[in-house]
């Protein structure tokens, strides 16, 4: 065999361009043999499906046609957030430019740990990471100015919030957030070793200043609150301002995880809702929700850049002293990783290529499809609903429903490949989720989400008498 082609170098595009050919092909196929939003059958006929299709993982001669069977395979078998019925989490389709741009990445593969293995795509970060960071925080409060560091996403960005409130506070600095805040929050604080962190309830879905304040008075600093701007389960924005007071008034650190809001910052319409974010000390941002980029597009803002020197390490073969005297770019305290993609070209192309009106106009597409949903559900005896949508998340009920009838509802789409949703524990009830993030989802597929969802709530009241007159011994019906 002969050694095999590389990506990059001068033979690197006519050595892709057929493998392209390949890959658009196989998904293409992959995408017929789904039909639909999700495969059809459950967990063990995809695995078995997938276990035939691949074979040997590692056979002991090499097969020319891996790519065409294991991308047909993957796609297949996917989970396809482009499908208008799969809309469960905050899964977004991302952009094709984004994805192309996303292939340019890989095969360029420059590493963000060295200004010499990244000269292009060391600049490019900090175009980027400079320009959302003016977003969050335009009137940055002295000249050292924001900054903002690229990450993998939420979770990464909320334990290096953390981080940072720990070398800026010390290792006694205690984690007090809602109930509504994402797991990552109290689990980075376990992570760092930090005190127990304290969860104060909320109820109706935001974190209430109120119970905060109180919290504040009775547990010694100090602290760092957590707000958050877009909750994963409902959608909903804490009181940013009145988190902000609190904070100022008890001289406490701020972060807000604006891991789904923050994509509000582009419309123009919807900006106002997330007024007071620029009082947090730190902010995350994830672009792989409200902005359509491939996993992984995370972002931690940061409104004093000098809380980053926490971050500074030294490693000869990286960047020595001497090499940062004499002009080479110092890239290791930007990241806890060491080698690392440049991912944020696929967001600088989208950025660019769409503009601050078309990213807007795309969030705004989402969040009124919400709207029309929610008050589509609200209008239908058959559902129940919990609340207009502050961004695209709706939550919703069949009425009357158990809470196990609402579960076995998801499962039983899941189960048929017919529907994606989400689930949520709120108000003591279990609510399905629909979280839209798809642009291209048209009226019309909302209501064929409705219909699969009454569907199949029948069939399960059928299996379920079913299974109590089996128990009971009655003749079937
Ligand atoms: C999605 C989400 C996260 C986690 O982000 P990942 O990118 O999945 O790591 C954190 N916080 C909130 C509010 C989220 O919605």
């Amino acid at each position: 065999m002969s050694t095999p082609s590389l990506a990059s170098g001068p033979g690197g595009p006519n050595a892709l361009r057929p493998l392209l050919e390949t890959v658009l092909d196989a998904l293409a196929l992959g995408a017929r043999a789904r039909g639909g939003p999700l495969p059809a059958g459950g967990p063990d006929a995809v695995a078995a499906r997938v276990r035939a299709a691949v074979g040997d993982v590692l056979p002991r001669d090499g097969d020319p046609d891996a790519l065409h069977t294991l991308v047909q395979a993957l796609a297949e078998g996917a989970a396809d957030p482009a499908d208008p019925l799969c809309a469960a989490h905050l899964h977004c389709p991302p952009l094709a430019v984004a994805v192309a741009a996303d292939l340019a990445a890989s095969a360029l593969n420059p590493s963000l740990d060295s200004w010499d293995q990244a000269p292009a795509a060391s600049e490019l970060e900090a175009l980027v990471t400079g320009a959302l960071a003016r977003e969050v925080y335009p009137d940055p409060p002295d000249e050292h100015g924001a900054d903002a560091l690229v990450t993998t996403g939420g979770t990464e960005s909320n334990q290096l919030a953390l981080l940072l409130a720990r070398e800026t506070l010390g290792a006694g600095v205690r984690l007090v957030c809602g109930a509504n805040a994402h797991h990552s929050l109290p689990r980075a604080a376990r992570l760092l070793g930090l005190p127990e962190p304290v969860i104060v309830p909320a109820p109706a879905g935001t974190l209430d200043p109120a119970a905060l304040d109180e919290a504040l008075t009775a547990v010694p600093g100090p602290w760092l609150v957590a707000g958050t701007a877009g909750t994963t389960d409902a959608g909903l924005i804490d009181p940013l301002p009145e988190l902000a007071g609190l904070c100022r008034a008890h001289h406490a650190r701020l972060h807000v995880d604006a891991a789904y809001g923050g994509g509000l910052l582009f419309s123009a319409r919807r900006r106002g809702l997330l007024t007071g974010l620029a009082a947090a000390h730190t902010v995350t941002l994830d672009l792989h929700k409200l902005g359509w980029q491939p996993v992984p597009a995370g972002f931690l803002a940061v409104r004093d850049a000098r809380d980053l020197g926490a971050l500074h390490q030294r490693a000869d073969y990286l960047n020595a002293a001497d090499d940062t005297e004499a002009g080479l770019p110092d890239l290791l305290g930007r990241s806890l990783r060491t080698s690392r993609r440049p991912d944020v070209l696929k967001t600088a192309v989208t950025l660019k290529a769409l503009g601050r009106a078309g990213l807007g106009a795309l969030v705004d597409q989402v969040c009124e499809l919400a709207g029309q949903f929610a008050e589509r559900v609200r209008d239908d005896p058959r559902f129940e609903l919990y609340d207009r949508p502050t961004l695209s998340t709706v939550l919703f009920r069949p009425a009357d429903a158990p809470d196990d009838a609402v579960a076995a509802v998801r499962r039983h789409l899941l189960e048929q490949g017919r529907a994606v949703l989400g689930r949520a524990r709120l108000d003591g009830h279990l609510w399905l989720k629909a979280t839209i993030l798809n642009p291209h989802t048209r009226p019309a597929d909302l209501t064929s989400l409705l219909t699969a969802v009454a569907q199949a709530l029948r069939a399960g009241e059928a299996s379920r008498e079913r299974a109590k007159d089996l128990a009971e011994g009655n003749t079937p019906r």
